[in-house]
């Protein structure tokens, strides 16, 4: 279905959406950050900017609390979170390359348990894309193969036009049920054209050479001086929309406490170590090797595609300069 909505019927929208009930997140200033984030009314939102961190937080908070314990003298009571108390979220503003992450997630929190905190959320939030219209010098979607334009992951998709307002263009059941149930903010398309999209300046990687040259040199001293300035600090995973790794700890004393569910990420140290004392990657080119083979070998394996979306934010947080981008550009010619 193509429609188009203006400027101001999108605020009406959103206050709509907030007035049912619904938790609306979009993109807002935050301290001067642009940042996704819930909110009040449609007053403050900034759609021109790639918000700082991705918008995977909204399927898979940073930290959760999954149980709840008490003992009193031997009784000792258990107590669920229950996912049903997620609320109906409209996820609003998502850059493809952060909407393109959702089914990339979708696959690992549905394949050999399905994770129900991940995927009530993800029932419940219908995702509005926005086409991009502004790169920088870190972004390189379409050298994964994805555009500023794609809208994989989005439920209905919004263009920027000339003269203002958005074509809009419904891709699921949910991007429909959204419009029909808000008909009078729609009209019929505009005919106007697009806003011209960014244009990200990174050549294509040819992926296959990259898998090949990966499936081939898990050990080679290429690594070494990949990582060597890596500080193992793990902000490009908890930036990332596309990184999933997570830990349970529980907190707590012997009387009463939490079982949380916390992000994790394959560059901080204690990652793989064992209990024993031992950790199989030891040293910072293995844990960062574990994430470009995670990224472009070991999940392409698994689900047949790459767990990057070319968001460029591993680029510009790196506190050491390492470019993801330049590292698989130079795999691909090896
Ligand atoms: S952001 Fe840079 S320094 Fe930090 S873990 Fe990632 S690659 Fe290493
Ligand atoms: S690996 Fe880096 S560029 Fe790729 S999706 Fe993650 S943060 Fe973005």
């Amino acid at each position: 279905m193509q429609k188009f909505i203006s400027q101001q019927n999108l605020g009406h929208l959103l206050d709509k959406l907030i007035a049912d009930g619904k938790r609306v997140v979009a993109p807002r200033m935050e301290a001067g950050t642009p940042l996704y984030g819930p909110f009040a009314d449609s007053a403050g939102i900034v759609l021109g900017q790639l918000p700082r961190r991705s918008a995977k937080e909204t399927f898979f908070p940073v930290c959760e609390d999954i149980m709840s314990y008490g003992k009193e003298g031997q009784q000792v009571t258990l107590t669920d979170v229950n996912p049903a108390r997620f609320p109906e979220t409209v996820l609003v503003g998502v850059r493809p390359c952060d909407a393109a992450a959702v089914p990339v997630l979708d696959a690992v929190f549905s394949w050999d348990y399905q994770d129900e905190f991940f995927l009530e959320r993800r029932q419940k939030t219908t995702i509005v894309g926005l086409a991009c219209t502004q790169a920088d010098d870190a972004c390189f979607c379409t050298a994964v193969g994805l555009s500023p334009a794609d809208p994989k992951g989005s439920d209905l998709f919004l263009t920027p036009v000339e003269g203002g307002g958005y074509a809009c263009e419904t891709f699921t059941e949910k991007g429909e049920t959204l419009v029909n149930s808000h008909k009078e903010l729609f009209g019929e398309p505009s005919g106007a054209p697009a806003l011209p999209l960014a244009e990200p300046q990174t050549e294509k990687f040819d992926l296959k050479k990259v898998k090949a040259w990966l499936d081939d040199h898990f050990e080679d001293p290429a690594w070494d001086s990949i990582a060597v300035r890596c500080v193992g600090c793990g902000a490009c995973a908890f930036l990332c929309p596309a990184c999933h790794c997570f830990d349970i700890v529980d907190e707590g004393t012997e009387k009463a406490g939490k079982r949380r569910k916390s992000w994790d990420a394959c560059g901080f140290w204690k990652f793989t170590h064992h209990a024993s004392g031992h950790n199989p990657r030891d040293l910072q080119p293995k844990r960062y090797r574990n994430r470009i083979m995670h990224k472009f070998k070991y999940y392409d394996d698994k689900f047949g595609q790459t767990l990057c979306t070319g968001c460029g934010r591993c680029i510009r947080f790196c506190p050491v300069g390492i470019d993801i981008a330049a590292i698989v550009s130079e795999i691909s010619k090896k």
